[in-house]
């Protein structure tokens, strides 16, 4: 490993950051964040938040709301961009931080912080825009116009696997939008969020617009989705979280915002251009160690190309080097802890009963790997469509390769999954790459590339069981945490009966 392990008992204390301050639990407890490439070195130790710390923060994001709301938005938008500014000074040091609390590679961590510092100045601009409508009145002399507003206190909920850009996504259109926020990060990744939070009271966010609340989803998470004065969430992680999230925040009528899980295709067709449709499949199934909700996980082939892809494939899978992430010479990093690499190899050996496998297959220990998450990536191929290996989200370096028979089969097989958040088609047809951008079900398409590769200024988000409708990032991002409010100014002098005075009889 290139960084000596730190001990636990060197490890430095971290604390909660409620109404301006940096506090401890009341709980006087703390958890552990360690290293996913070497599980000897300790990140740090976290507060264990308990319900009284979030209803704590929840409060003071509260008290912040009338002030912060009140600030014109345009300076709001400032905020922003010095955080944004702050985000590009600091970046070298937040990824290295990223890598080894996460396992990413420090290239995709560099491309993590940056999607951070987009995100920050995109919606910094939206404190200039935050466009409404304004619309002639039926009535004469009366004008109609609409409005956006925040909602209040935003209960921000994020993953591990993008532990920087996730929250900015969440955050940035929360604040510029007027809202205060609690902020409860993974447990998995507490120390990436303690980053950003420092970079955010640095960058001027007056104290209880921004609260961070470390602790189990259980205690913490749960306090917010329950809270009565947190009027809209926005959540991202596994479909069964989320879904016990829609029903407990349901019961309250609140706003929200969920994006769970994938399980996205790459179409190749018998005319793709197959070594760049290699690139692309090996990219988006193994890059972040196949951890993101984008990842690639079903190859849908048209069969006259699959035995040369399949062959293709295995060649370039098999020479990846797994390895510490802040190693230049690695390709694949570590998964986030060991209940991940006992879920992936679970899944690899429902996968040995269903499918041939091609290559990998196996945890892998070996050398300086020893201390750390690692499995093989992993392929498998002769997968049928229905298959569990091409149905459940295994959330790792394990790819199937599903053999179909023409372009309507290839629809067929990509739409045929519960989730629908991204897919993609090689093809050198245009027409097949439009058919597919009409008859795709996911939120994102791509032609001629990967399943990941999101920017900041679309619209993210997925179809399907992947969400309840809502989307991140792009200009629509602010509908989440926004109402709507339509305002009419009769200066006629004299009342006037809409549907009824400018209408006959
Ligand atoms: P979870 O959905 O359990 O965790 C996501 C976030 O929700 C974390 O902050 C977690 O806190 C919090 N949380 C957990 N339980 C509750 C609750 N009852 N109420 C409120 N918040 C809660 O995902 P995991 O990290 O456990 O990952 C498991 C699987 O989820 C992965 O293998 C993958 O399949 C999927 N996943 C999908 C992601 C995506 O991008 N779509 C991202 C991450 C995971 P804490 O960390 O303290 O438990």
């Amino acid at each position: 490993m290139p960084v000596e392990p730190v001990s636990a008992a060197a490890a430095p204390v971290f604390k909660l950051f409620i109404g301006g301050e940096w506090v401890a639990s009341r709980s006087g407890r703390t958890f552990e964040s360690l290293n996913p490439a070497d599980r000897r070195d300790v990140v740090g130790h976290f507060q264990a938040g308990t319900a009284g710390d979030t209803a704590m923060a929840i409060g003071a994001a509260q008290a912040a709301f009338p002030a912060w709301r009140n600030t014109p938005a345009p300076r709001r938008g400032e905020i922003l961009y010095a955080f944004g500014a702050l985000m590009g000074q600091h970046k070298e040091r937040l990824a290295q931080a990223m890598t080894r609390e996460m396992g990413k590679v420090i290239a995709e961590a560099r491309g993590d912080v940056q999607e951070g510092i987009d995100i920050a100045y995109l919606m910094a601009g939206e404190g200039r825009r935050m466009f409404g409508d304004t619309t002639p009145s039926e009535l004469p002399d009366k004008w109609a116009m609409s409005i956006r507003q925040p909602l209040g206190v935003a209960g921000i909920i994020t993953p591990w696997n993008f532990p920087m850009a996730i929250p900015c996504w969440k955050m940035m259109p929360a604040l510029v939008t007027g809202n205060t926020v609690v902020f409860k990060p993974a447990s998995d990744t507490p120390h990436c969020a303690t980053l950003l939070v420092e970079l955010m009271q640095q960058a001027g966010f007056p104290a209880g617009t921004v609260n961070l609340v470390t602790g189990s989803g259980a205690e913490v998470g749960d306090t917010i989705v329950d809270s009565p004065d947190v009027p809209v969430i926005s959540f991202t992680g596994s479909s069964v979280t989320g879904k016990g999230i829609a029903a407990k925040g349901g019961q309250r009528l609140k706003r929200l915002s969920l994006e769970l899980g994938g399980k996205n295709a790459v179409a190749v067709m018998r005319d793709a251009d197959l070594d760049l449709a290699v690139d692309g499949i090996l990219w988006s199934a193994f890059g972040t160690t196949g951890q993101r909700c984008t990842a690639c996980s079903r190859v849908v082939v048209d069969r006259p190309v699959a035995d040369a892809l399949v062959a293709k494939l295995k060649a370039r899978a098999e020479k990846m080097r797994l390895g510490y992430g802040l190693d230049a010479t690695t390709d694949v990093g570590p998964l986030i802890n060991g209940a991940a690499v006992a879920k992936v190899a679970e899944y690899v050996e429902i996968g040995k009963g269903e499918a041939r496998l091609v290559c990998g297959g196996s945890i892998a220990a070996d050398g300086d790997l020893a201390n750390g998450s690692f499995f093989e990536p992993t392929i498998f191929s002769n997968v049928a469509p229905m298959a569990r290996i091409a149905q459940e989200e295994i959330f790792g370096p394990v790819l199937s390769v599903i053999p179909v028979d023409g372009y309507d089969e290839v629809v067929k097989a990509v739409n045929g999954t519960r989730y629908g958040l991204s897919s993609s088609i090689f093809t050198e047809n245009v027409n097949t790459a439009f058919r597919a951008m009409r008859d795709f079900e996911t939120g994102i398409v791509y032609v001629n590339a990967g399943t990941i590769g999101a920017e900041t200024h679309l619209p993210f988000g997925g179809w399907k069981e992947t969400g309840n409708g809502h989307r991140e990032a792009g200009h629509v991002a602010i509908d989440t945490f926004t109402e709507w409010k339509a305002v009419y100014i009769d200066f006629s002098g004299r009342l006037q009966r809409a549907q009824i005075d400018n209408q006959p009889g």
